[in-house]
């Protein structure tokens, strides 16, 4: 009988149509405990991940019977996909799948950090009354510049084109960059000197690392809000709050970090009288996409083993 080893959280119906076709292991913790996952590895046909379990060299190299890799998300920069194509394995990502939840993550921060809620709400509730010191904006008619033009940079653009937001993109690898009356496709210089939000979407990789640095910031003309929900690395976090301090961007929405948890020498640098929004690697978790997610990846894992 097939074997599958489950290492993260997956729901409980997708779990149950699992278990009725093959048999399952599932520890939701298993990511943490490497020296057992080495251990037990080798009797597995197929592995089912989020983003914390590193399908790294060292477990791939002890998984002789490994054929198939789900990943309960999208970003795969967890799993050694080169190694996994020369074993072949067939790594399976839930592309799009919770593309929604980010999208409109996106809009919420854009608006929130425009409108300086964070600002407002954190003097609010130290019984300040800042109704006139702090000086909010309407979104409607600045411009959206992002950074990665993939599933999620093409739907933010339409979610956000009907909030009022002229949007352009820069993306070097897109075949068709053909500008409509919803995108415009520039080089990334005018995203930093044009943009009032610049948003990223683009996956982590050897060029990416730092891509967002002090010199990329020194280019930003509109003190534009910062959002990114790809990866943290992709920006130098000491470059993004020494920007923040020296007032060359106004905000910054961050879901992504380069070491997550966020470690205390990062989170003692936010202040409360910052405009911006921290969260912990959710804008792509909502019930609905994750139910999406699961049921995405349990019909492929079906699928694959069913078409063998
Ligand atoms: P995608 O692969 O569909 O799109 C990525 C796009 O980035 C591609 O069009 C590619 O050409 C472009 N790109 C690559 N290198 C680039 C560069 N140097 N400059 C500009 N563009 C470049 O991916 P996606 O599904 O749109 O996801 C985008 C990112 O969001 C990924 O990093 C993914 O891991 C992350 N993500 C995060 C969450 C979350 O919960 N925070 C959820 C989903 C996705």
């Amino acid at each position: 009988m097939i074997k599958i080893l489950i290492t993260e959280f997956i729901n409980q119906n997708s779990l149950d149509l699992l278990k009725d076709k093959f048999k399952v292991y599932y520890d939701d913790q298993l990511w943490e405990k490497i020296d057992e996952l080495k251990e037990i590895i080798n009797d597995y046909d197929g592995l089912i991940v989020r983003n914390k379990t590193q399908v790294n060299q060292d477990i791939l190299k002890k998984s002789n019977n490994l054929k198939f890799v789900g990943r309960l998300g999208v970003g795969l920069d967890n799993i050694d996909t080169k190694f996994c194509e020369e074993k072949n394995i067939h790594v399976q990502p839930a592309t799009g799948m919770n593309a929604d939840s980010v999208v409109e993550y996106v809009a919420s921060s854009s608006l929130s950090l425009i409108k300086k809620i964070p600002l407002f709400h954190n003097r609010t509730i130290k019984g300040d009354w800042p109704r006139t010191s702090i000086k909010s904006e309407e979104i409607k008619g600045k411009v959206l510049g992002l950074i990665g033009f993939g599933t999620i940079g093409k739907k933010v653009s339409n979610y956000c084109s009907n909030l009022g937001l002229n949007v352009i993109a820069y993306d070097p690898y897109l075949k068709d960059q053909t500008s409509d009356q919803n995108v415009k496709f520039v080089e990334l210089d005018e995203i930093y000197g044009t943009s009032n939000i610049i948003s990223l979407h683009l996956p982590l990789t050897d060029e990416t690392k730092n891509l967002i640095n002090k010199s990329s910031f020194s280019k930003m003309k509109e003190k534009p809000i910062i959002i990114n929900t790809s990866r943290g690395s992709v920006i130098n976090e000491d470059d993004l709050i020494e920007a923040y301090n020296v007032n060359l961007i106004s905000g910054f929405a961050l879901d992504v970090f380069e070491n997550e948890p966020i470690k205390e020498s990062f989170y003692n640098k936010i202040k409360s009288n910052m405009n911006c929004i921290l969260t912990p690697h959710i804008s792509g978790v909502t019930t609905q996409s994750n139910e999406r997610v699961c049921n995405f990846i349990t019909e492929k894992t079906l699928e694959f083993f069913e078409n063998r």
